[in-house]
């Protein structure tokens, strides 16, 4: 247990006071700090201001506690006992950083202030300690801009602007053309910015510029980046950052300093590869920055070799203390190497399923632990699709590849541009293309499909922000040339406006003009014995959502056990198809119905024979037809003209029954097992074709096993009266045919009222599968498709945490689906003795917390797009493992 006075924990020198379980409270930076100091690893000394500080902060009116204010001048004691120097001490100064650490990382989110501690009288004596004034006077400028643009809401243009006017006075390109002079003259220029600004002169006294930092990173933990970033990411119930404030070391101290970003295996791929970038005469934030491109790790051998050895000892340390993959940061001062983080690091999905696989045969990790290491969501990146190898398209470029897979989009130059265009064109995807990246891109680096710079390197912002996400990215692409101005990008020879059509190739960091075929991905390798661990472990089946023979057979790959939903109204946009219908819609009687339905009977059973292949030996639910039959007409003068012209009837025919269809409510309105119940012979039709396909396929010698599934029963009357009919249509059929098969007749549990009422219903069904698309539609009196006005401010408000639509609202749906699984399994067992066969099909059964909820309320299986059958799997294997907690009901 943590001291609740205590709010300051030193590190530093072989000890420290805390460790990496201290997250929560430490933040991950602080934790791992301390963790490396305590294992030997060399790290500057420093301390860190808890988590607790920062909500306490916000708790009193954004006020420093007093407590803390004793605790942190101890601290400082401390450090400079182990540094050996004195902050605001001229002679011998110690300078020192400030930032950010929550609990889960935010990359670049948050503020950071370097070099503090700098004044007129210390920037003096730092030049004499270091002899190098230039490198002084640089440190000063640098602190006036970031302490004034963080600390003090000074706009950072205002001092880039007097550096822009001395280099163009000077005549000179780089800002490390600048002399000493000139520097000591851009500090004066800074200063008065500063004072300009804020009225008042740059603090001299190191304490006050602490305090204001200290300040300003708690501040930054509600900034608009960071907030959006936790929407993003779905990140909540954190109490705030912690400040860690560490003694500087220089990594742009000369050519023998330098520094790094390295990963402990390859964060795209997961070899067991040491991986990373560094700048030789740098400071850490450019790596990051991606402004220089850096040098691969590999070459650090060659120009520190002592510096590099030491590094891949402290890389075998780290992994096989924390038996995770680290991201870590140095910094070689004067040829010393020091640690400045550690933490595990972000991957892509091929990555993590490669390292968590590789960890357990290297006996680092069990079985167990490799299932909870992999996110499922992060799966999608094995299963984006790769560039079709036999596609002719040659690159025109090479950049580094940094997040595989293939992307192609319309070019958007500004995160700007993708939001706005994202709203415009939701369904036309984008590629980002930028010189570099900054924290200010998220929003629109996330409605990307990939993104491409010219610069940075495998560490740089839109490199590790990609990975993060699972987006194809190229970085480093150095002939990438953009002019924002004119909306072009150059590309070596060849010119592509914004708003064509450009791909990238993640995985080889190829780019290309156009739109390049893909190919879909297969499970093999690492991923298949993920899989196979997974599939030890669950205990919910996985069926898949599919109404092809080509979906059902990829979603059988994939590991699909079944299907759960064979949505037949697909089957009917078809060109034949839709004629037959329509005109089925059109016909004035039962017999002119027949008739239609008649044309329509052929391709639906031959739909069935395809699926029923496919799924050999396995369940197979088909729905009877569920919209509403307006859907199927035109709603257009012309369209209608034109079906009136297909089907032979005056174009007034067609209209009057368009205007006989209308609805206003059509989700509520005429659709689901109402049709079959007026219109009896479209439910007769589909089990015919249902049972006649499956006779076929068992004759091949198959073995069949259909499930038909009546949608949108409120009421048990309304199961009965389909139910009946259809029981009446597949036994004619089968004494037709003289072959019986198996079948099964369920319902959708989709509207509330079926929930509450499920013993009644479980008396006649054989199975229910929940259709949470529509009972979260019907529970929240939220049309599911009128959501885009409300929605994104009811989640920017928090009035909802997540898109009830997406993750299944525990709280409210998840009771109704609470009390249909044991009402339903009760009244089943008492009247049958058989186990009533519950499952899901809304979209939420590839939802990882979703299935988690399904685990949880005892259902036999998720359904769900093939593309998330190995998420479900590997999210139904999770929540085996979670077991024992409880379901969180915070929402
Ligand atoms: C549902 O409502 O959850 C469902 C699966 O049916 P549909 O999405 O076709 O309405
Ligand atoms: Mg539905």
């Amino acid at each position: 247990m943590s001291d609740p006075q205590k709010f300051v924990y030193s590190f530093g020198g072989g000890k420290a006071d805390g460790k990496a379980e201290m997250k929560t409270l430490l933040g991950g930076k602080g934790a791992n700090l301390a963790e490396m100091s305590v294992l030997g690893i060399p790290v500057p000394p420093g301390f860190t201001i808890t988590t607790e500080v920062c909500a306490k902060y916000y708790e009193e009116g954004k006020k420093l506690p007093e407590a803390v204010k004793p605790q942190v001048q101890a601290a400082i004691a401390e450090m400079e006992k182990l540094v050996g120097a004195k902050l605001g001490d001229p002679t011998n100064p110690l300078l020192v950083s400030v930032r950010s650490g929550a609990a889960l990382s935010m990359p670049g989110m948050m503020n950071t202030i370097l070099n503090l501690g700098l004044s007129d009288a210390v920037v003096e004596g730092m030049a004499k300690k270091t002899g190098n004034p230039r490198f002084a006077y640089d440190g000063y400028r640098r602190l006036i801009d970031m302490f004034g643009s963080t600390a003090m809401g000074v706009d950072h243009e205002h001092f880039e602007h007097e550096l822009e006017a001395l280099k163009q006075a000077k005549g000179v390109k780089n800002d490390t053309d600048l002399s000493a002079d000139d520097l000591k003259v851009l500090v004066e220029k800074y200063k008065a910015v500063y004072k300009a600004h804020t009225g008042t002169d740059f603090p001299q006294d190191p304490i006050e510029q602490l305090w204001a930092s200290i300040m300003a990173v708690f501040n930054s933990w509600m900034g608009k980046k960071a907030v959006e970033y936790r929407r993003i990411e779905r990140i909540s119930g954190l109490k705030g950052t912690a400040v860690n404030v560490q003694a500087m070391v220089f990594g742009n101290m000369g050519s023998n300093s330098g520094t790094g970003v390295a990963f402990t295996r390859d964060p795209n791929t997961g070899a067991d590869e040491f991986y990373g970038d560094y700048l030789i005469n740098a400071q850490g934030e450019d790596v990051v920055a991606g402004i220089r491109t850096p040098e691969p790790i590999a070459q650090l051998d060659q120009e520190m070799p002592k510096v590099y050895e030491q590094l891949l000892g402290i890389r075998k340390t780290l992994e096989s203390h924390y038996k995770e993959m680290q991201d870590i940061e140095f910094t070689v001062q004067d040829g010393t190497l020091y640690m400045l983080q550690t933490r595990s690091g972000k991957r892509t999905g091929s990555a993590a399923v490669r390292i968590a696989v590789e960890m357990v045969a290297e006996g680092l990790i069990d079985q167990k632990t490799a299932l909870q290491r992999v996110n499922p969501e992060s799966l999608n990146h094995l299963l984006l699709p790769q560039l079709d190898p036999k596609a002719k398209d040659k690159p025109v470029a090479q950049g580094i590849a940094a997040s595989p897979g293939a992307a192609s989009g319309k070019v958007v130059l500004s995160a700007e541009a993708a939001v706005a265009h994202a709203e415009a064109h939701p369904d036309v995807k984008i590629l980002l293309v930028r010189k570099e990246t900054s924290p200010e891109d998220v929003a629109g680096m996330h409605l990307a499909a990939g993104i491409l710079t010219s610069t940075g390197g495998k560490a740089s912002h839109a490199a590790v922000v990609a990975r993060g996400w699972g987006k194809p990215c190229v970085v480093g692409c150095e002939v990438v040339r953009i002019d924002e101005k004119t909306g072009t990008v150059r590309i070596g020879e060849h010119t592509v406006k914004a708003g064509d059509y450009l791909t990238i190739n993640g995985t080889t960091g190829d780019v290309m003009i156009g739109q390049v075929a893909t190919v879909a991905p297969s499970i093999s390798g690492h991923f298949a014995t993920l899989m196979e661990w997974a599939d030890k472990i669950r205990t919910l089946k996985v069926r898949t959502n599919a109404d092809t023979p080509i979906d059902s057979a990829k979603a059988r790959e994939f590991g699909a056990e079944g299907i759960g939903l064979c949505r037949t109204e697909h089957m009917f946009f078809g060109d034949q198809r839709i004629t037959a219908m329509r005109k089925m819609i059109v016909a004035d009687d039962v017999e002119g119905r027949k008739a239609a339905l008649a044309e329509l009977e052929p391709f639906q059973k031959a739909d069935f024979v395809g699926i029923f292949e496919a799924m050999d030996g396995l369940p197979v639910t088909i729905r009877l037809l569920d919209p509403p039959l307006h859907e199927f007409l035109p709603h257009d003068d012309k369209g209608q003209a034109e079906v009136a012209k297909q089907l032979g009837v005056t174009s007034q025919k067609v209209k009057d029954r368009v205007e006989q269809l209308h609805e206003f409510n059509p989700m509520l309105g005429f659709r689901g097992c109402r049709l079959p119940i007026v219109y009896p012979e479209i439910g007769d039709m589909q089990v015919r074709a249902i049972i006649e396909a499956a006779i076929e396929v068992k004759k091949q010698g198959k073995s069949v096993l259909p499930e038909i599934m009546i949608p949108l029963v409120g009421t048990i009357e309304e199961l009965v009266f389909v139910k009946t009919r259809a029981v009446a249509v597949a036994e004619e059929v089968m004494k037709d045919k003289g072959t019986k098969v198996d079948y099964l007749i369920g319902t959708m549990i989709e509207v509330p009222r079926a929930a509450l009422t499920a013993d009644k219903i479980a008396e006649e069904a054989e199975f229910f599968s929940f259709g949470t698309n529509d009972l979260t539609q019907m529970t929240f009196g939220f049309s599911r498709d009128d959501i885009k006005g409300f929605m994104p401010t009811y989640l920017r408000e928090k009035i909802l945490p997540v898109d009830p639509f997406q993750t299944l609202d525990a709280n409210g749906v998840g009771q109704l689906i609470e009390i249909g699984v044991a009402k339903g399994r009760k009244a089943r067992k008492e009247k049958t003795g058989e186990h009533l066969k519950v499952g899901i099909c809304g979209e939420h059964g590839g939802d990882p917390e979703s299935v988690a909820f399904c685990h949880v309320v005892g259902m036999d299986y998720v359904s769900c797009s093939p593309y998330r059958v190995p998420i479900a799997r590997l999210a139904a294997a999770q929540a085996v493992l979670a077991e024992g907690k409880t379901i969180s009901r915070d929402r």
